[in-house]
């Protein structure tokens, strides 16, 4: 008799679902989709011109992606060797824990933050140990408890800075005591850096045990492209080269794409700003409507608490109006009364915000809120 099927999955995974992420889905129907922390510009001419005189597709594509990995080192400042890029961010992080993880690895992060890690590394058999942030509205590292949680299994620690989903910049002081006191490796998520005017690439290029992990799905708005890298530390080059998949996991088509944006910076660089200011002018707009508390944000997106307990009714009360915006209700973050929106075009956020007035405005009128 054959044993069931499942009994050959590996032994570390359950049936449990995984990441959760945001609700609207791709469709022909305009919605208002502020729930992935997408950019909400289209392609930059260079980039679109690319796409358009792309005729390879039955071809493979460089089979390092160094035409990719020199225009990513360019744009960083590193050397090219040191650049491993993916199929997104995410699949950079793949590669790092199909490097960094087996049973018995303990991997430490600081919730609220980034969903991927915990579900990405437990599935590997990492033991994720969790150092939740400070309170809010400050949501820091509490340094001295992540540096008592490191034990000998530590195998990697990773910070996200901006944080997803609070959207603060985590002091560099803080980053650097975690650095240079800990003897493992730190990853330091920056999908977010291009919108917060700080980065630590320098930690990359001087300490031994950084790495540095970007993605062109955010301020260079390729997120359907699917293109994120890393800089990793130089002796770990030869390990990441066996893990890796062949073309890295990128088509020829989002590589070309990556390298026709990265030529337009001067362009992205504009947007960027446009995003900044829409960021600034949306937290003020928050925090004029009565007792709605929006969080700094270093991000393009914002984190705002709601005067409800349970933030679930606003998110249906906009997505039944097609406006979509994420909630963290399930995590036990105590985040249940707050809601994350993405910063997108003005007249995206403004439908968004004189939506958000108007609903609570109606739950105040019957009594549902606070
Ligand atoms: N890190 C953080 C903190 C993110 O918020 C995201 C996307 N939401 C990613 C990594 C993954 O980005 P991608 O795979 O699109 O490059």
């Amino acid at each position: 008799m054959a044993k069931p099927i499942t009994d050959f999955v590996r032994s570390t995974l359950t049936p449990v679902e995984g990441y959760t992420p945001g609700a609207s889905r791709l469709t022909d129907r305009p919605v208002v989709r502020l729930d992935w922390n997408e950019s909400p510009f289209p392609l930059t001419p260079k980039a679109q011109a690319a796409l358009t005189r792309f005729t390879l597709g039955h071809r493979y594509p460089d089979y390092q992606q160094m035409p990719l990995r020199e225009a990513l080192a360019d744009y960083v400042g590193f050397d090219p060797e040191r650049i491993v890029p993916g199929a997104g961010l995410d699949d950079v992080f793949a590669t790092l824990a199909s490097i960094s993880v087996e049973p018995g690895a303990e991997v430490i992060i600081a919730e609220p933050t980034f969903g991927v890690y915990r579900s990405l590394f437990s599935m590997l058999g990492a033991t994720i140990v969790n150092v939740p942030l400070t309170q809010a509205p400050e949501f820091l590292l509490d340094t001295e408890a992540i540096l008592n949680a490191v034990t000998g299994n530590t195998r990697l620690i990773i910070l996200c800075n901006p944080n997803n989903p609070t959207g603060n910049l985590i002091t560099r002081e803080l980053i650097e005591t975690i650095v240079d006191n800990v003897p493992c490796p730190v990853a330091i998520d920056e999908a977010y850096a291009e919108f917060s005017g700080q980065d630590h690439l320098d930690l990359a290029r001087t300490r031994d045990n950084v790495i540095v992990l970007r993605t062109l799905s955010k301020f260079a708005g390729l997120a359907g492209f699917r293109v994120g890298y890393g800089i990793f530390p130089e002796p770990l080059l030869p390990y990441l080269r066996r893990v890796m998949p062949a073309f890295c996991n990128i088509s020829g088509l989002s590589s070309d794409i990556a390298i026709a944006s990265l030529q337009d910076l001067d362009i992205l660089k504009q947007q960027r700003d446009l995003i900044v200011a829409e960021r600034t002018r949306v937290i003020a707009a928050l925090d004029a409507i009565p007792h709605v508390t929006p969080y700094p944000s270093a991000t393009n997106f914002v984190l705002f608490r709601l005067p409800v307990p349970d933030s679930s009714v606003v998110l249906d009360a906009l997505a039944a109006r097609d406006i979509f915006v994420r909630r963290y209700g399930a995590t036990g973050w105590d985040l249940q009364d707050c809601l994350r929106v993405s910063i997108g075009l003005p007249e995206e956020n403004d439908a968004f915000l004189a939506a958000l007035t108007d609903i609570l405005r109606s739950l105040r009128t019957s009594g549902q809120t606070e």
